[in-house]
Parts: structure tokens; C-alpha cells; sequence
């Protein structure tokens, strides 16, 4: 990634000018009034889409949504995210080389969530920032998201996350905020090493406690189902292991247990699934 440093304790920002364990863990860096990192200036073409229009009045832009395009070749997503038929569209496509495009100017809003969800909001194309990053996806060989690519992903993002209010628990996976119809970017993505660049959230220092332990009963579920709500997926409050928690749990274990994707609340997403819960508590 761009930016090589010890990993902190908690990877990522604190919402509302929280404590920033990142900027104060680097002792070449004194501590700074800004809390946001940066990372090497990105060099964006732009390659205009129709399918951008005005975001409602005084919305603010706090969401910033992953994607893979999941389409056989980068010139295809391009096509479909510039086709007005389509009315589909992102503010960026970032390829697998690492060059960067800007379809929908960021202050523009673009269709890219759908009918989605996260933290009581709907309508997330109104609040948000997406960037589709090119990658077959599960439909056509997905495959690992090669490093200068991701590079690129971790410089825009950061950039973007310098220019707009988006705290480190909002920037999320397309299968986050919908979880019963996407799988984007998936379970390759590196959440992980994103976190340590100072983009989203990642609980460090989990250990593994693997697969086992499952739990199906609405009384054991009712601490994960409190949490998965906590951070921002929309969860019934009660209730024994149903598919739509299993649904919800496969899109959590993408993004912050990508381990295995199994849909169950085992030991191992339990104790995940907590922890992410916990940092995001205090915001
Ligand atoms: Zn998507």
C-alpha cells in the first residue's frame, strides 16, 4: 500500500474529532491539527457519464461506497456506466493497472447503490461517493485486486475522504448497505490494508477463533444482531437464525472476516462482529 507504516492498535478515524491513533503513532509525523491522512496525488482522467444529476438540497456527503464492476472487461463497465439506456453510473472507475477515471463529479449525484441501507439511511445515491474498482467479480472469475491497483483505490480514497464529512465507519462495501443483492467488492478486497492506509475501520488484533460454536437460537443471537445494527446494517432486533441475518452475516463476514463466508454467527464473526461493534460505539 502507499503509505507503509506500523500498523495502530485500531486502524482508522474516529468520527467528530475523536482521538486519532494514526497520526499521533507515526514519530516522524508531529501531530497535526488535521486528523485526515493523505497519500500520493492521483492523477484522474475525466470521462464525463449523462447519468449524473444535482444530489437533493443540502444533502450531506458522508458515505463513500466500494464496488466491483463484476463485468468481463474494464471497457464494458466503462460502456454500461456511460450508457444513458443503462441510467447506471460512479464517480470513479479505478482500472487494474491503477489509472483512475471520474465519470460524475463528486459534488454531482451518481447511480450507483440502488435500493440500499446504512445507520437508518436510504436512498444512499444521494449522500454518498461510489468508486467502481475493475474486477470480473463472482460472475466472471474473480480474481485478486492487484496491489497498484489498490494503491490507487487507498490515494482517492483518502483524497476524497480529505474533502468531504465521511467517517471511517461509513466507508463501506456496496454488499454492506444491500446486502440481499450485492457481493461487491467481495471478500479479496482489502479491507485490512485500507484500514491501515486510514481508510475505514478495522478491528485489529481479533484472534481467529474460528468456525465453530454456532449460534441459531433468537436468545444467542440477540447480542450479534445488537451489534450488526450498531454498525450500520439493517437488522431485525430479535428473532432466531433466519436468512435474512444469514444474509446480512455473509455481507459483514466480505468485508471483516473474509475468511469464510459462511453466513453463520460462529465464534469467529461473533467475536468480529463485536468488536467492529465496539468501535464504533463511541461515535
Ligand atoms: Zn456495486
Amino acid at each position: 500500500m502507499a503509505v507503509a507504516e506500523p500498523p495502530p492498535a485500531v486502524a482508522g478515524r474516529t468520527e467528530g474529532g475523536g482521538a486519532n491513533s494514526i497520526e499521533t503513532s507515526n514519530p516522524q509525523r508531529p501531530a497535526q491539527p488535521s486528523r485526515r491522512r493523505h497519500g500520493a496525488p492521483v492523477a484522474i482522467r475525466d470521462l464525463p457519464s449523462p447519468n449524473q444529476e444535482d444530489r437533493p438540497a443540502g444533502m450531506p456527503i458522508d458515505v463513500l461506497i466500494l464496488h466491483y464492476t463484476g463485468m468481463q472487461t474494464a471497457q464494458a463497465a466503462i460502456d454500461r456506466l456511460r450508457d444513458p439506456s443503462a441510467r447506471v453510473s460512479s464517480h470513479y472507475v479505478i482500472d487494474e493497472n491503477g489509472a483512475v477515471l471520474r465519470l460524475v463529479p463528486e459534488e454531482r449525484r451518481a447511480s450507483h447503490a440502488g435500493i440500499s441501507y446504512w445507520r437508518g439511511h436510504t436512498a444512499l445515491n444521494d449522500r454518498s461517493i461510489g468508486i467502481e474498482i475493475v474486477n470480473p467479480g463472482h460472475q466472471w472469475g474473480y480474481r485478486d485486486f492487484p496491489a497498484v491497483q489498490m494503491t490507487a483505490v487507498s490515494n482517492l480514497c483518502l483524497e476524497i475522504l480529505s474533502r468531504h464529512p465521511i467517517s471511517s465507519r461509513n466507508v463501506v462495501a456496496h454488499s454492506d448497505v444491500a446486502p440481499d443483492r450485492k457481493e461487491d467488492p467481495g471478500e479479496r478486497f482489502d479491507w485490512h490494508g485500507l484500514a491501515r492506509n486510514g481508510v475505514g475501520l478495522w478491528p485489529e488484533g481479533v484472534p481467529d477463533r474460528g468456525t465453530g460454536g454456532v449460534i441459531r437460537d433468537a436468545a444467542g443471537l440477540s447480542d450479534v444482531r445488537r451489534a450488526l445494527a450498531a454498525i450500520g446494517y439493517r437488522v431485525a432486533p430479535d428473532g432466531p437464525r433466519d436468512q435474512a441475518l444469514a444474509t446480512v452475516l455473509r455481507a459483514f463476514q466480505r468485508h471483516w472476516r473474509p475468511g469464510a463466508i459462511t453466513g453463520q454467527a460462529d465464534d469467529g464473526t461473533r467475536a468480529r462482529v463485536l468488536a467492529v461493534a465496539q468501535l464504533v460505539g463511541g461515535n
